[in-house]
């Protein structure tokens, strides 16, 4: 290939950027990028009945917020249409197209077959008698779809043209457009659909939604480029799953997309954000969760700004790392992290280990007490108090006995983490405050 490859995301500003369009918009930019070239953004806002106000503002926000810098645009279809017109008259007067009812229609040459190949595929052939002839310049004056992509690709440069395969059967319409100007076809790579679990088309409730709305489910934006990149592409070589948008850049290969629908599950995300979420470091995490309050509540948000006293922005760190690897999503962060901060409110019936009694779950918390009483503040370790209390737990014999009712009095949860380790992060005071109030 000679010359400078450029690619181009041709967003129509009727909704706000969705997972298949995110994707598009990825493999345009990688392409261009691992080749040096150009990637352009368009706004294809000619079908004035569908504008959405506030599209294209989402569509350039995300593709920014992703890291998918365009180096040309957005250029809008809207701000050309003189060139259209002028372009589509000149087919008129070449006798290729004709006014009909104040609109434009070009004359589809209705035999033979046409020929081209796709980078992911291959040759395709369709014939052109499926095709009637199409409008190309509205009666409003903008032009349709059908002509204003192609000029705009051909004026801009594009030397690729990667997107939907819903684009497939109107080639013969391009490629006939293409062939009227007498211009050259870009390479064409049409990328496969998106499929639910049961191979149908992706729904809303299944994932189909805009990225606006993955980012406030608390999926960080590494994890969704990752898991878009895979939507359709894996390396050849390899079962490697996790890849960074500098990885992708080197390692992406638009002829190794596959042709089958791809398979989007909303589990496979939710594993990948727990990995990147445990990639992430505890205090980025907080300065992810705490702006705008989003994942966690105002009072909450407060106490991690002022710091209950027993709690130091050490601590704070530890907790979140502590709880790191059972996160899935950012926004289920509030809930586990609560009871740190806030003396936890819960049903006395879950300090109930098995069929222990009322008395037997005081006695049990009484002489966890009694250990921890006697530890010194400075040896109020993790590893120091798993040592004394598994011992004394042991002698009990059944473990749950000690050690049940002394966590869900700390945590107020049936699951949390371990006792020791939140004691290490309460400390002796509020330890002991918690296990006393559970004996009320
Ligand atoms: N505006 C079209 C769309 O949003 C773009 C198709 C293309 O990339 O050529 O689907």
């Amino acid at each position: 290939m000679t010359g400078q490859i450029k690619t181009r995301f041709a967003p129509s500003p009727t909704g706000f950027l969705h997972v298949g369009g995110i994707r598009t918009a990825l493999y345009n930019y990688l392409f261009a990028k691992q080749h040096g070239g150009k990637f352009i953004l368009r706004i294809e806002d000619t079908d004035r009945a569908r504008l959405v106000e506030g599209a294209e503002e989402n569509i350039v926000g995300t593709l920014k917020d992703f890291g998918l810098d365009f180096d040309e645009g957005p250029n809008r279809q809207s701000e050309n249409l003189e060139k259209y017109k002028k372009l589509a008259e000149e087919l008129v007067s070449k006798g290729l197209a004709y006014a009909d009812e104040g609109a434009i229609r070009f004359k589809m040459p209705n035999e033979g077959t046409i020929e081209f190949t796709d980078i992911i595929r291959g040759k395709i052939e369709i014939e052109n008698k499926l095709q009637e002839d199409f409008v190309i310049l509205k009666s409003d004056g903008y032009p349709t779809y059908n002509l204003a992509h192609l000029v705009d690709d051909h004026e801009t440069g594009v030397t690729h043209v990667i997107r939907g395969e819903e684009f497939i059967s109107s080639m013969p319409k391009y490629i006939a457009l293409h062939r009227a100007f007498g211009w050259e076809l870009p390479q064409y790579a049409h990328l496969p659909l998106l499929l639910n679990s049961k191979r149908a088309k992706l729904s809303k409730r299944e994932g189909d939604v805009a990225v606006k709305d993955f980012l406030e489910q608390g999926y960080l934006k590494e994890a969704i480029i990752n898991f878009v990149a895979l939507l359709g592409w894996h390396p050849s070589q390899s079962d490697r799953e996790l890849f960074s948008l500098e990885d992708l850049i080197k390692e992406f290969r638009l002829e190794d997309v596959q042709k089958a629908g791809a398979v989007f599950d909303l589990q496979k995300l939710d594993w990948m954000n727990g990995e990147y979420i445990r990639k992430t470091s505890p205090r980025k995490i907080l300065e992810l969760v705490r702006p705008n309050n989003k994942y966690i509540d105002d009072q909450l948000d407060d106490m991690i700004k002022n710091k209950p006293a027993f709690l130091s922005d050490e601590k704070i760190e530890q907790i979140i790392a502590l709880e790191q690897p059972r996160l899935k999503k950012l926004s289920e962060i509030g809930d586990k992290i609560d009871f740190f901060f806030r003396t936890p409110e819960y049903d006395k019936e879950l300090l109930r280990w098995k069929t222990m009694t009322d008395d037997e779950i005081k006695k049990s918390l009484n002489s966890a007490i009694q250990i921890l009483q006697e530890v010194s503040e400075k040896n109020f370790t993790k590893e120091e108090l798993e040592k004394l209390l598994l011992k004394k737990a042991e002698e009990i014999g059944d473990r749950g006995t000690l050690l049940w009712p002394l966590r869900t009095a700390l945590s107020g949860k049936k699951a949390s983490p371990g006792p020791f380790e939140i004691m290490d992060i309460l400390g002796k005071e509020e330890t002991l405050l918690r296990l006393n109030k559970a004996l009320l």
